[in-house]
């Protein structure tokens, strides 16, 4: 195509925007514990929802497993990694059990999840998680308490339809990605029927999770297309989508790469919202930039919202390995 043939686009990059310090940490953890003990590393679960940094990390050497069981006997004495969305209390003492060398990647704002919902437990308060249903962040959380202790509360309706044996004895926590605004609504209806619950902050949604929420909300009013780089199973990045479209973008969608933009759905547009899930990598976003660049004379427009610091370290026992990024 000719560029002076092409059609103008104004796309409208959020930041921020990817990556957050609790990915980029589970990523570092994956990569330092290949260099110092060489593959293979297990990871059990995808170490992030997303399929791109998986497939980086297996060609290092890494081996994903859903199950510890899966590791082969032959290997018992190669590192296991946990993902950074938690594990049950089942999973070390299985590792343990088994004599296994594991290093948690669990970001530590979900440990501090599992914390708060820990001393609700220890204060005689039954818990109520509110998340979605399967997700393994979910099952993590609850699986620091015995079964039982732990209600999941989805919706508004599931508040309706909790009637507990001591209404005066309750806690909740939430999961960490959820949308901001329809958590505030199951909050305000558990506080509406529950007086006295208590709760260990407002909410535990991450400020990874908000933050990006808050540049999506910003900039999808008046698009005539909101992307989300990111993956199905990704919890935070569908979030963002739903975001975009209760802003005013005029569609929205999630693509994991470029080849899933839908040209055809597309036709024509002036304005384009980008943003990223917290487990996208950048690599990706650049990849849809030069995709619309072949077919659109692009102006990239950044639209900043936040300035984000946060850094996690890894544990100690990878603190002395050099990190080179590929
Ligand atoms: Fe941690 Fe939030 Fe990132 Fe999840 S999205 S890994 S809770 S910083």
């Amino acid at each position: 195509l000719d560029r002076a043939a092409k059609p103008s686009l104004t796309i409208r990059l959020c930041q921020p925007r990817g990556f957050c310090a609790g990915v980029d940490r589970a990523i570092q953890i994956v990569v330092l514990a290949l260099k110092k003990y060489g593959a293979p590393v297990y990871v059990r679960h995808e170490i992030v929802h997303n399929r791109y940094v998986v497939e980086g990390l297996q060609k290092l050497g890494a081996v994903f497993i859903e199950e510890l069981d899966e590791i082969p006997a032959e290997h018992q004495s190669s590192p296991v990694v946990f993902s950074a969305h938690g594990v049950p209390k089942s999973v070390p003492a299985d590792a343990q059990a088994r004599n296994l060398f594991y290093l948690d990647a669990t970001c530590p704002l979900v440990s501090k999840v599992h914390k708060q919902a820990m001393r609700h437990q220890r204060l005689g308060r039954h818990v109520l998680l509110i998340g979605h249903a399967g997700h393994p962040e979910v099952i993590g959380t609850m699986g620091q308490l015995p079964e039982g202790v732990v209600t999941l509360i989805e919706s508004e309706e599931d508040v309706e339809r909790f009637n507990p044996a001591d209404p005066s004895a309750l806690g909740f926590v939430t999961q960490t990605t959820l949308s901001v605004e329809d958590t505030a609504g199951v909050i305000r209806a558990l506080e509406e029927k529950f007086p006295e619950i208590h709760a260990a902050a407002a909410e535990s949604i991450c400020y990874a999770t908000t933050n990006r929420q808050e540049a999506v909300k910003e900039t999808a009013a008046g698009s005539d297309l909101f992307l989300v780089v990111g993956a199905p199973n990704s919890s935070n990045s569908m979030r963002l989508v739903e975001v975009a479209e209760r802003a005013g973008a005029k569609m929205s969608l999630l693509v994991q790469r470029a080849s899933d933009i839908p040209w055809e759905r597309i036709g024509a547009i002036g304005t384009l919202g980008l943003s990223a899930g917290a487990s996208a990598p950048e690599i990706l976003v650049d990849e849809i930039i030069d995709a619309f660049r072949e077919r659109f004379d692009v102006t990239v427009d950044l639209a900043v919202t936040a300035t984000e610091t946060e850094n996690f370290p890894v544990m100690r026992a990878l603190r002395d390995v050099e990190l080179t990024r590929a």
